[in-house]
């Protein structure tokens, strides 16, 4: 690592910087490095380890004896063709991120920023979340042992808040939305001194959430065209987007990919933030000048449902500097993917997870993903986190009578 830049304004800081924000303008902040030269090949992975910390080369962490026990990262790829069929697609990819320990992708980002946290002496860790990033943490946490503190809104879902307590965090259930639950743990998390983990705020977790650009590259054995991201705060889209240009500027990859933010139509902040910029025409803006206006989110998913985006301008830059794309779809397509995925790929997806394929699937309709282009689907969580919205859609079992004859007339289609 050698230091810090900011998305706004380009200000640099040295790798000593303590803060987290940019001091000048208080834009987020990017953490750079000075890549190696002429390493041998391969110096970018230690193949010993199968987690994050294989890319431990890329990472902006050395002291790994601080690292949880639990393993994270190195999650499935698996190719899908009979569900990328129904969208036309012929080289379709589904990442499986619900198989890290607390069941979403967050763990990747809570991985790094436990080492980070340890590293620089922190004794309380604490964040503001929907549930996933929340319920991460706390799991993390747990496995060595460190208090933590999470902000969640009340509404947050039953198995979430579940996680949380089981894995012993002080778990505050703020009388609000998650934007309430984000300024209210920003407050008292200063207030503290403890290490504050919020999503755009802490540049350390767009770093963890890197490592997923390092594992398809690995188990593609190439970069696919595009990469089909959930989005709500924008970190995820930009963490993927950094790991793919770390690739390139590392001098590991040739090109990046595409990168697709799907986001449900009651929370589309950064998508209509695109979609304006698309309109001129312009992929290097003066960034100082792109402002992203708020929503009043209400979607179903509730790990996509954000009125601020915490890292907004980073995910407009990924799409837009990707040559990428948003798409915006309503909550009945996020919720019907549900069962699409797991009946045709098997894999059960939570809601905001779905909206990465029921996005996709509007991009190849309208032509924006071509039938023959590989695309990588990213599975951001599982299913088992949201049970009530999967039932919305599951259908229900069949009531019979405790006989052959009612059970043998019952399955009388699959004969
Ligand atoms: C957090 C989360 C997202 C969205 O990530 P952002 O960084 O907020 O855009 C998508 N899916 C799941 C399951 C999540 O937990
Ligand atoms: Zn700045």
């Amino acid at each position: 690592m050698s230091g810090f830049r900011c998305f706004r304004c380009g200000a640099e800081q040295g790798a000593d910087f303590g803060g987290y924000v940019c001091p000048a303008c208080g834009g987020n902040l990017e953490v750079r490095y000075a890549w190696p030269q002429g390493a041998p090949a391969g110096w970018w992975r230690d193949e010993s380890r199968r987690d994050v910390f294989r890319y431990r080369a890329l990472l902006p962490v050395s002291k790994l004896e601080l690292a949880s026990p639990l393993r994270v990262g190195l999650t499935p790829l698996y190719e899908a063709p009979r569900l990328g069929a129904a969208a036309g697609l012929r080289k379709l990819y589904l990442k499986d991120d619900g198989q890290n320990p607390s069941a979403s992708f967050k763990d990747r980002a809570g991985a790094v920023a436990l080492v980070r946290a340890r590293e620089i002496g922190a004794q309380v860790l604490c964040g503001a979340s929907t549930g996933n990033a929340g319920s991460s943490m706390a799991c993390l946490a747990a496995s060595v042992g460190m208090p933590c503190a999470i902000f969640v809104p009340e509404k947050a879902p039953a198995a979430k808040i579940a996680q949380l307590l089981v894995f012993g965090a002080k778990v505050l259930a703020v009388k609000g939305t998650y934007d309430d639950a984000f300024d209210l743990c920003m407050q008292v998390c200063a207030e503290r001194g403890w290490f504050n983990r919020n999503t755009g705020h802490n540049p350390f977790t767009r770093e963890g959430k890197k490592t997923a650009a390092f594992e398809i590259f690995e188990q593609l054995g190439k970069i696919p065209d595009w990469v089909a991201v959930p989005t709500g705060d924008g970190n995820i889209i930009a963490g993927i987007w950094k790991g793919f240009r770390d690739l390139k500027e590392a001098g590991i990859a040739d090109k990046t990919p595409k990168m697709l933010c799907a986001q449900s139509e009651d929370s589309r902040a950064i998508s209509a933030a695109v979609w304006a910029l698309q309109k001129t025409g312009n992929r290097s803006p003066d960034w100082k000048t792109v402002a992203i206006a708020p929503v009043a989110a209400t979607t179903v998913a509730d790990s996509i449902s954000v009125d601020i985006p915490r890292d907004g301008l980073a995910a407009v830059r990924a799409v837009i500097e990707s040559g990428g794309a948003a798409v915006a779809v309503p909550d009945a397509a996020i919720l019907a993917a549900i069962p699409e995925i797991a009946r045709g790929a098997g894999v059960f997806a939570e809601p905001a997870a779905s909206c990465a394929w029921a996005g996709l699937k509007q991009a190849a309709q309208q032509g924006l993903v071509k039938p023959d282009e590989t695309v990588v689907c990213m599975c951001t969580g599982n299913g088992l986190k949201d049970v009530a919205s999967a039932r919305k859609v599951a259908g229900d079992p069949l009531p019979v009578e405790n006989t052959v004859a009612a059970a043998m007339a019952a399955t009388e289609s699959l004969a």
